[in-house]
């Protein structure tokens, strides 16, 4: 079967969690497809397990303050899209690695928001790969089967927390070579630089970050016919 892009109003998704490693992954990604979702009214939420803290050239800065610079430059990249919802997991940069205590908190993520569909990072090969993003797209997929499923596993969370098991039928890995659903962002492309534009401490030259997030969705859109989209690998976990 030749790659089609995927209709995403025919899917029964209505409840969509992305996780990731650092702020301004999901911008450079995914974020033309959660407008898709938000722009159907969808509820869509956040989950980063860092707060970028190293992600500066800056060394008259300490982590504590890029943190908070990049935690605000990702909320304001979440309003612009209607994301209502932004966890910050606080783990350190450059230093995530997919533990059973990472594990155990994006269970707990999992079964707060309750998603139909889970989009992260693809932890497996190119070769190179931030260890971060390796790390945080192993332990998401570790979490969402079986654990989260399973009400014996981190019982605790059930009863002392209020939550309940939750069955994720699918995610979607972004940055993958392998690539199989592809997303028309035609119309959203543009509310996707904005959000990326927002991170304003990871970025120079603004009129060349466009050019090249342009180029790259109008790559993507062209192995399926499309002047721009997003692609993913699809996990499917039922
Ligand atoms: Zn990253």
């Amino acid at each position: 079967m030749s790659p089609a892009p995927v209709d995403l109003a025919a899917l029964p998704i209505d409840r969509v969690l992305v996780i990731v490693a650092h702020p301004d992954d999901i911008e450079s990604w995914c974020a033309g497809t959660v407008c898709r979702f938000t722009d159907a009214g969808k509820y869509v939420a956040y989950v980063l397990c860092t707060s970028g803290d190293k992600g500066t050239s800056d060394p008259t800065l300490t982590p504590q303050q890029v943190a908070a610079i990049r935690e605000a430059e990702q909320k304001e990249a979440a309003r612009i899209l209607g994301v209502e919802s932004v966890t910050f997991l606080h783990w350190p940069d450059s230093e995530v690695e997919p533990t059973l205590a990472l594990r155990r908190e994006l269970v707990r993520q999992t079964r707060k928001h309750r998603p139909d569909l889970v989009i992260t990072h693809d932890p497996v090969p190119p070769y190179r790969l931030h260890p971060d993003h390796r790390a945080v797209g192993r332990a998401t997929l570790d979490a969402l089967f079986p654990c989260a499923r399973d009400p014996l596993t981190f019982a605790e969370q059930i009863r002392d927390e209020g939550l309940q098991a939750h069955i994720v039928p699918e995610v979607w890995l972004f940055a993958t070579e392998v690539p199989d659903i592809w997303v028309d962002i035609v119309e959203t492309l543009l509310r996707k630089i904005a959000a990326r534009l927002a991170h304003v401490s990871q970025h120079t030259d603004p009129q060349e970050l466009e050019r090249n997030w342009k180029k790259r969705a109008h790559d993507t859109g062209a192995m399926v016919g499309l002047s721009a989209a997003e692609a993913f690998k699809r996990v499917d976990l039922q």
